[in-house]
């Protein structure tokens, strides 16, 4: 039996931020800048299984994940909804509606909070594992969450996004 190959992931984390030290630059480049599209399955399935592995290893139940704080710089986002993770590839927000102001942490920025205006309610369109259109429409946190991995695939982290 052959080995699955699996990228190593590490969780790219930018320490003492907003200034982002000399060390961090190379977390920074990735998590700073817009990731890309996927162009098919067989690109996303190794980023999935990467970030389903890691999941597994430190963050069962975490809020979300994007596929750029793991250092793959493609448009795949986890969010945390009804118990499981919903593997979204691709997501664009198509409604959203409200607005409040939260205060977030995020797993690339140790130890920071930071205070953030989020929708009440979000929808976003995406493809699943099986590369099928569905969509999600998340109230509150969820809200927040499908936002805040959203940002993370543009390269805005919470530390440099503001309150407006
Ligand atoms: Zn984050």
């Amino acid at each position: 039996m052959e080995d699955i190959k699996q990228p190593a992931f590490r969780l790219l984390t930018i320490s003492n931020s907003p200034v982002v030290p000399r060390e961090d630059i190379e977390a920074a480049h990735f998590l700073r800048k817009p990731a890309q599209q996927v162009t098919s399955l067989q690109e996303a399935e190794p980023v999935i299984a990467g970030m389903k592995a890691w999941c597994e290893l430190h963050a069962q139940g975490i809020a979300g994940l994007s596929a750029p704080q793991l250092g793959a710089s493609y448009r795949i986002a986890f969010i945390w909804y009804q118990g499981l993770h919903v593997v979204m590839i691709n997501p664009d927000v198509v409604y959203q509606k409200g607005s409040v102001l939260v205060y977030e942490g995020c797993l690339s920025l140790p130890g920071q909070r930071y205070q953030v205006r989020r929708p009440k309610i979000a929808k976003v369109q995406y493809l699943d594992e099986n590369w099928q259109l569905h969509s999600l429409k998340g109230h509150d946190t969820t809200a927040m969450a499908i936002m805040h991995e959203m940002d993370h695939l543009d390269g805005v982290l919470i530390d440099l996004k503001g309150k407006d």
